[in-house]
């Protein structure tokens, strides 16, 4: 039988989640508000304008999108994919001058530092931070680093940052014999963190960290204690440093975070038989209950091969859960959470956006350039290097 994807159903997001990103915050990777002259949103020639912007830079321009980001912003990327992928992607167009990253802030300063000194990163809106990434700022691990010093464990303590963190959280990675991970290869970054030392620092997303050890690696829930930057000393004695093996950073997604036991438990009751498919930035209570785990790129490559007619509640961002829906008629794709859960940051790139940052290169006008200095440049592609050579 084949059913057909019903439209999701949500309800509007509470204020506080809309207004993420709003404010700026230069200690933080968020970056400080457009200065743009923006078309208004309600010009009907914005997608003729994007097109013929983008038609005029020809080859100097290379558009990448990010999953989450919206429909109207997507139809202009060259190609679409993770953080990571995409900024390799650009790496690997060395003819292209002028890179327009359609995501947030920490993913143009990766895309910066993986490319080369004659290619410009390009962020359409200064705004569009992550609040991921801001949950650890370069002085508070700086500080943490020396509570494990004072703890005795710094030696033995191997930090491993996920992508979704600010350049300045890479360097210190690099700087300190770690590594970065994405969502895909976490558990071969700690494997191969264990192989060096006795102890991982996780930043700065709590859940990653501790889904990957528990759930795929076998350590316990009491082989980790979390790190709170907020608190004294971490809000840990040095005794609970000394016998975790897993030190998580007190952050987590505003998106993923958002998904809970209940909403697993409600779907599973609506929809008999579903299959529950979550990211593993969502809570361990919530991995723990659904049927599948897995990267964005795991996720859409598990709804491809799923046999038409089956049924799938996905925790992840709505955007690209609506799109998949649309890209699957036959099978029933519904989101997980009953209420809206788009990335408001991600969603600052907008049309209006878009084309202001197209047209304005097309002008000869370089704007929201994202630079990342020599020496955090340096650091962060080690711990970035360290990734790729992963065994
Ligand atoms: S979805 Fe979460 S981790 Fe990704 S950019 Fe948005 S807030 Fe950051």
């Amino acid at each position: 039988m084949t059913i057909t994807s019903e439209p999701l159903d949500v309800q509007p997001t509470p204020l506080a989640l809309l207004l993420l990103g709003r404010e700026s915050d230069p200690r933080s990777e968020r970056g400080v508000d457009c200065p743009g002259d923006l078309p208004a949103p309600s010009d009907p020639d914005l997608v003729e304008r994007a097109r013929a912007a983008k038609a005029k830079l020809g080859e100097k321009v290379f558009v990448l999108g990010h999953h989450y980001q919206r429909d109207e912003v997507i139809q202009f990327a060259d190609v679409t994919g993770d953080s990571f992928k995409l900024a390799r992607d650009a790496a690997a167009r060395p003819e292209a001058e002028y890179i327009v990253f359609c995501g947030v802030h920490f993913m143009a300063e990766s895309a910066d530092i993986l490319t080369s000194d004659a290619q410009q990163v390009i962020l359409p809106d200064l705004a569009a931070g992550c609040s991921m990434a801001d949950m650890a700022t370069a002085e508070q691990v700086a500080e943490c680093w020396d509570v494990l010093t004072e703890a005795g464990v710094a030696d033995v303590t191997v930090p491993v940052s996920y992508m979704n963190s600010s350049a300045d959280i890479k360097a210190f990675t690099g700087r300190h014999g770690g590594t970065i991970c994405t969502s895909s290869n976490a558990q071969r970054a700690l494997e191969w963190a264990f192989q060096q030392g006795e102890k991982v620092l996780f930043l700065p997303d709590q859940h990653l960290g501790r889904n990957t050890a528990v759930r795929e690696m076998g350590f316990s829930l009491e082989d980790c204690v979390v790190y709170n930057p907020h608190k004294p000393n971490g809000g840990v004695t040095a005794e609970q440093l000394r016998d975790a093996k897993m030190i998580l950073w007190r952050g987590h997604c505003s998106v993923h975070g958002r998904f809970s036991l209940d909403s697993v438990e409600d779907v599973r009751a609506r929809i008999p038989g579903v299959n529950v498919l979550v990211h593993p930035e969502c809570k361990h209570e919530v991995v723990a209950a659904a049927d599948h785990v897995g990267s964005t790129e795991y996720i859409i490559k598990a709804l491809e091969a799923a046999p038409a007619g089956s049924s799938w509640a996905i925790g992840t961002e709505l955007n690209l859960v609506r799109r998949l829906a649309k890209a699957h008629p036959d099978k029933q794709i519904v989101f997980l959470d009953k209420t809206v859960c788009f990335c408001s940051t991600m969603n600052r790139i907008d049309l209006p956006h878009l084309v202001w940052a197209l047209e304005s290169l097309a002008d000869g006008k370089v704007v929201n350039r994202i630079q990342v200095d020599r020496e955090t440049e340096h650091f962060a592609k080690l711990a970035l290097e360290q990734m790729l050579a992963l065994p």
